[in-house]
């Protein structure tokens, strides 16, 4: 039975494959995640970026570069803005200025000191500046701290964290190089060929069939029937599949098996699919299987007939809303079980 680190990378390959994610690219906010993985596996970051690491690392992602995240060395958030100071004071209360140089005499400080009544008059000697190029120049632009009033050619450029207002310089700030991981077809393609096994349990076999199959059943509803199965205790196989007496071959989406000798076997309608065919077919496997019950779970509301029509042919509909509905309806089913007398099975 796989473990619980192949079921969510199989979940996730499956969601690959089908489409339903295109690529898995990283979120960069206070901290990094993957939404994508986090929401379908209900994992956090940490889980998340392991299990990707490790399809990386088997083959069966690319892994391209994103970018590069830096935080705070101090609490680890990637909330930061930087802070532009004084390298004198520290202080953040700077301002570009603008530069006057008394061309000749190498007297030079920012314009303002310059300035007298909207004229140029030089703060050192005095002397009235009228042409530019010729008496005075503007050499460029400085930094003016207005808390220590010292001039700067540059100011000092630290780093601040958004929670917490920690400073640090660029070179003190945790830097992590993020990636964006997608499906590698070839690795996938190659591996059916060669009809290599995917993972304990064969789980490309088991997607592949899955995909192949006209049945529209998302892998994950089977995923979530098996783990109510397993919770209380059965040995659960999926997409089992079944000879039927008239020789004939089926599958079964989960066979729940428990000591001694109750069996259960479960199907799903979803689809578009004639539902008394599906009945019919069900009918038939579990039969064949000898199994203490079959249950048709129905993700919608099922009309009373085919309820009855199901029924007569031993197959318990459950139906709901929606699938949640549904499979709360099937542990109530299995939960008001375990306090009945033991099942003998039906032949
Ligand atoms: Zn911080
Ligand atoms: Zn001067
Ligand atoms: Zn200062």
């Amino acid at each position: 039975m796989p473990g619980v680190k192949s079921t969510h990378s199989e979940k996730l390959l499956a969601a690959l494959m089908r489409g339903e994610i295109e690529s898995i690219t990283p979120k960069i906010g206070s901290h990094i995640s993957y939404p994508q993985v986090e929401a379908l596996l209900k994992v956090n970051t940490e889980k998340a970026l392991q299990i990707l690491e490790e399809l990386w690392e088997e083959g069966y992602l690319h892994k391209t570069f994103h970018s590069t995240v830096y935080s705070c060395p101090i609490c680890g958030t990637s909330s930061i803005r930087p802070k532009v100071v004084c390298p004198k004071c520290r202080s953040e209360d700077i301002e570009r200025v603008e530069l006057v140089e008394h061309l000749g005499q190498g007297h030079i400080d920012i314009e303002e000191r310059f300035l007298k009544d909207g004229e140029y008059v030089c703060p050192v000697c005095n002397k009235p500046l009228k042409l530019i190029g010729v008496d005075y120049r503007k050499p460029g632009h400085a930094y003016l701290c207005a808390n220590c009033k010292a001039i700067s050619p540059e100011p000092l450029t630290l780093w601040t964290c958004n929670p917490s207002g920690h400073v640090f310089s660029l070179e003190e700030a945790r830097s992590t190089k993020v990636y964006s991981y997608s499906l590698n077809h070839d690795r996938i393609e190659e591996l059916s060929k060669n009809g290599e096994v995917f993972f304990p349990g064969d789980v490309y076999q088991k997607i592949e069939q899955y995909l192949s199959e006209e049945s529209s059943t998302p892998i994950e509803y089977i995923q979530e029937v098996s783990e109510v199965f397993q919770k209380r205790g059965y040995k659960v196989e999926n997409h089992k599949t079944i000879e039927d007496p008239a020789g004939g071959k089926g599958v079964v989406a989960v066979y729940a098996k428990k000591p001694p000798d109750s069996v259960t076997v479960v199907n799903f309608l979803t689809g578009t699919e004639d539902p008394t065919g599906v009945i019919d077919r069900f009918a038939n496997l579990r039969r064949s299987v000898r199994a203490t019950r079959g249950i048709l779970i129905v993700p919608h509301q099922l009309d009373q007939e085919l309820i009855d029509y199901a029924k007569r042919k031993r197959i318990t509909v459950i139906d709901g809303v929606d699938i949640y509905d549904a499979i709360e309806k099937l542990e109530l089913l299995l939960d008001i079980n375990e306090f009945l007398v033991e099942e003998s099975p039906i032949s």
